[in-house]
């Protein structure tokens, strides 16, 4: 029986890998300082004799014993990472030098969940990996963009100086179910936003595209990262490369909802990025992977899920 640590393990994409982690038979030792995760992610794993929970900020050092590190710890939505940026980016570099520190000493395989916005206002179409980014580095999003930027430095060096065994994910877009309703999140905000009967709020003119990958399909890719032998280090591009413009998300939300909200137009945020799709044709290669829930289907699960916990 293998023991993981999940980091960030109480929010979204932490929640769905514990569970699917459990459900193969696993030991999980979740760790959350619940900056934006919630106990209520997680109420159905406490109680399994396998799953242990402890509150701790990763950008203090942890000692304890596992096999296999995945470390998702760090706000994600532009709303939570912005909200305190300093420790936004202590996150990420301290945490990852923990982590990394914790993975050389019990000699565990680690995976980092980077992200897309490595690749920050992207010049290339769709990302590939090689592709280095376009990211500015004294922005409101600089935190969340160069933090991840940095930890997924430390992750080679750790791998080249002290020969770890090393996983780095580019996570692209993700929801579904277990997403906060007041994350920020175009999907999370459009959802509400449909389901109360509000406005949606389209920020800029709408025209610049994302890639939305459901959660399944996400987690499914993480545990595959995780088996591939030690010399595959990534970094891979995770996400779905079926693309939509912020309107066309908009619309099709209106549509699985059935609401007559209106579309408002509001203020594009700085250094919102114009395009963002992935290239997942390293991933298809080397994890045999590709998303298998399409956009209309994910978002009646999603809307599934609001519905309950919103009661409407
Ligand atoms: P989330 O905000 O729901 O989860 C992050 C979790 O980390 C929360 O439970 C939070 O309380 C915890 N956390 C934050 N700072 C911490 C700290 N210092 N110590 C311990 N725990 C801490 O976000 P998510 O969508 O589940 O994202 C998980 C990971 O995946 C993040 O690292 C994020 O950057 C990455 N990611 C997510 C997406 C996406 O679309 N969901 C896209 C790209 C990358
Ligand atoms: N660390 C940790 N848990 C461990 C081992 C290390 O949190 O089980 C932390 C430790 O506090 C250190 C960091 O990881 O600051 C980096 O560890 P490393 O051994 O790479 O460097 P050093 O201890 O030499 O600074
Ligand atoms: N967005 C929007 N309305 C909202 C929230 C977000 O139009 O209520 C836009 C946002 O400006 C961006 C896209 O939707 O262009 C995706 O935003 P999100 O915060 O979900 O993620 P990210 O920008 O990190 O990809």
């Amino acid at each position: 029986m293998k023991k993981n640590l999940v980091t960030g393990g109480s929010g979204f994409l932490g929640s769905h890998l514990c569970r699917r982690l459990l459900d193969r038979g696993d030991e999980v030792l979740c760790v959350d300082n619940f900056f934006t995760g919630d106990k209520s992610n997680i109420l159905d794993l406490i109680g399994n004799p396998r799953f242990e929970l402890l509150r701790h900020d990763v950008t203090f050092p942890l000692y304890v014993e596992v096999d296999e590190i995945y470390n998702l710890a760090c706000p994600a939505s532009p709303l939570h990472y912005q909200f305190d940026p300093v420790q936004t980016t202590k996150t990420s570099v301290h945490g990852a030098i923990n982590m990394l520190g914790l993975a050389k000493r019990v000699k565990a395989t680690i995976m980092q969940a980077s992200t897309s916005e490595i690749y920050g206002d992207p010049e290339m179409h769709p990302q590939a990996e090689y592709y280095w980014g376009k990211v500015n580095p004294i922005g409101p999003r600089s935190c969340y963009d160069e933090g991840k930027r940095c930890a997924e430095t430390l992750f080679f060096d750790y791998h080249r100086q002290h020969g770890l065994d090393i996983k780095v994910v580019r996570i692209f877009n993700t929801y579904g179910p277990g997403m906060h309703p007041g994350d920020g999140r175009v999907m999370s905000n459009f959802i509400v936003q449909a389901l109360r009967g509000e406005n949606i709020t389209i920020y800029g003119d709408g025209t610049q595209s994302r890639s939305f990958c459901y959660v399944d399909d996400m987690v499914e890719a993480f545990l595959l990262m995780m088996q591939t032998g030690k010399g595959f280090t990534g970094p891979i591009n995770l996400g779905n490369p079926e693309e939509f413009t912020v309107v066309e998300l908009a619309e099709k939300v209106l549509a699985v909802t059935g609401s007559t909200s209106r579309l408002v137009y509001k203020r594009l945020p700085d250094d919102d990025p114009r395009q963002r799709c992935p290239d997942i044709s390293l991933a298809r290669e080397r994890l045999g992977w590709k998303p298998n829930v399409d956009l209309d289907e994910g978002l009646r699960e999603t809307v599934r899920y609001f519905r309950k916990i919103l009661s409407c």
